[in-house]
Formats: structure tokens, sequence, C-alpha cells
């Protein structure tokens, strides 16, 4: 079984970012901008936020990170994301979710101008997305898409198998995969019999955010196996799937941490360098 090292494919892909990043200055005087803004002071996403800001220094970005307390007024925030839609030096925006209560979330995706939407929600960037056109993928997604085609190249007729249809991850997922002549199944709460469907896959991507639901004998030998959940255990930290189990069928599996969650900001420095480049043409 090949163990999908999400750490390694994370850093190689910076490693690319950083030189991109050194021949875009050469060419246009001026690097990438990434700006995130944080609202509140919970610690998972004030990680996230450092993290995505040591990483964005690392390649070589501009990187910013504007912060509110909780009980910043909406008006303030959208306020500011109309200013970063004008500021030139800004090519990717990303306001961390999730947000207070009282900001309305669609509101603020919809304010980031798309072409500067780096987490690819903005229903202009799902459209186009799901409309085979260019456009912002969300990051998550597009990292479990690299890394199965770090696997298997040619993805030609493959079926995929999808577990969970949330916008963040599981539809996204879908497009990524049928646009690569996948045939593609996506499942949710509601499928009546989710081994059945699993076993006839090639490719399953698990997002669900229940621990260890796809089991070792729901797995086909052969399979590529990727595991997007995050979810806190007893046992510490675990994916949507049994690792231990589905590790004697797959082809290859991701493990929890260190699969798909370092790929995740990868992909964002990576949604940045492509904004940037897409506003210079
Ligand atoms: P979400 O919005 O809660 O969506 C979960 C999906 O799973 C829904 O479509 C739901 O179906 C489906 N589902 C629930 N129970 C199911 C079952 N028994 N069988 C089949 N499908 C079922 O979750 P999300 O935001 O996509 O996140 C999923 C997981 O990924 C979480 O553990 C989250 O922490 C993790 N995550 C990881 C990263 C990363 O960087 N690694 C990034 C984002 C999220 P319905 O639509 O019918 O309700």
């Amino acid at each position: 079984m090949i163990l999908i090292d999400g750490k390694k494919a994370a850093a190689e892909l910076r490693e690319e970012l950083k030189k991109e990043v050194i021949e875009l200055k050469a060419k246009y005087n001026k690097v990438p901008g990434l700006t995130v803004i944080l609202i509140g002071d919970m610690t998972p996403s004030q990680i996230y936020v450092r993290n995505k800001e040591k990483f964005a220094n690392e390649v070589g970005l501009k990187s910013e990170v504007i912060k509110y307390p909780d009980t910043v007024e909406e008006k303030t925030v959208l306020e500011k994301i109309e200013e970063l839609n004008k500021d030139e030096t800004v090519s990717g925006i990303l306001v961390q979710l999730p947000l207070p209560k009282h900001i309305d979330k669609q509101k603020v995706i919809e304010t980031i101008i798309p072409s500067k939407d780096v987490d690819g929600f903005h229903p202009m960037n799902v459209g186009n997305l799901s409309s085979g056109y260019e456009s912002s993928v969300p990051c998550t997604p597009l990292g479990c898409y690299l890394l199965i085609k770090k696997i298997e190249p040619n993805l030609n007729g493959k079926k995929a198998v999808i577990v969970g249809r949330s916008n963040l991850n599981g539809k996204p997922m879908m497009q990524l995969l049928l646009k690569e002549n996948c045939t593609v199944t996506i499942t949710h709460s509601k499928t009546k019999d989710l081994k059945l469907e699993c076993l006839e896959a090639d490719i399953i991507v698990a997002a669900v955010g229940i621990p260890e639901l796809v089991k070792g004998d729901w797995v086909k030998k052969d399979t590529i196996v990727i595991d997007v959940g995050i979810n806190k255990t007893d046992k510490g930290i675990v994916g949507d799937v049994a690792f231990e189990e589905v590790s004697k069928n797959a082809k290859a599996l991701t493990p929890v941490p260190g699969g798909v969650g370092p790929m995740t900001i990868a992909c964002l420095l990576k949604n940045t360098v492509e904004c940037f480049k897409r506003s210079q043409i």
C-alpha cells in the first residue's frame, strides 16, 4: 500500500511556487499578495491563519493578516473587503471561517471580487468550475485532486465515489474528477447503501466528519482512498476512514494527520499565485 505523504507533496508544491514567485518578481517587479481577515479569537482559526501566514512568507508572497474582534460590525468587514478588492498589491483575499453569528457568511463571500477569491467560494467561481471554465478551486478538494493525480495521472474512465456533498469539499471534488473523465458518484447522509457504492470505487474521497466511517471491507483492492476528515476523538485526531483496516486493502491511502491537511494550505498559496498571474494578463 502506498502511504500518500501529504506533508512531502505540500513541501514540493511550496518549493515549485517559491521558484515561480521569483520568476514572477523578475518579470513584473512585484510579488503576489495574500490578505487574510481573521475575526474573533477561536483557537483553531488562529492556528490556521498563523500557518497560512508562515507558509505564504516561506514561498515569498506578500502576506498580511487583518484581525478584528468578534464584536466587529458586518459593515466594517464588508468595507475592508471592498478596499482590498481595489488594492493592486492584493492578489488574493480570504476571510477565515467560521464567522460570528451576526455576520452573514454568504454576503462576505459575495463581496470578495471573484478574481481575488482564493477560497473559490464565490458563486461566480463555483459556476465557472461546474461549467469547466477557469476558476479558483476550493483549496481542500484541489489538494485531494493533486494527491490523486500523483498516484494515478490518467483518471480516464475511473469510478470515483465521493462521500459527503458539502459545498466546501464534496461538490467541487465531484467537478474536478468529472473534468478528468471519471464516472463520479456523490453520496450523502440519505444514500441507501454506502458500502455497496464504495465497493465499486477506484477512487474514494471521504469528506464527512464521522470518525472512521469508511471501513476496510468497503474498499476493494487497488482503490485510492483520500481521507479529508479531521475528527477529535478520545484516541486523538482521526479521519473519516478506518485507517488500519483500509490500509490492508487500498492501493493508496492518505493518513490523518499528514495527508490532505498540509495540501490545503499549499493550494491556498497556489490559488494566490494563479490569481496574480490572471490579473497580469
Ligand atoms: P459538512 O459540511 O458537515 O458535510 C458533511 C457531508 O457528509 C454532508 O454532505 C452529509 O450529508 C454527509 N454525511 C453525513 N453523514 C453521512 C453518512 N452517514 N453517510 C454519508 N454521508 C454522510 O462537512 P465538510 O465541511 O465537508 O467537512 C467534512 C470533514 O472534512 C470534517 O471532518 C472536516 O473537519 C474535514 N475538513 C478537512 C479539511 C482539511 O484541510 N483536511 C478541510 C475542510 C474540512 P448531507 O448533505 O445529507 O447532510
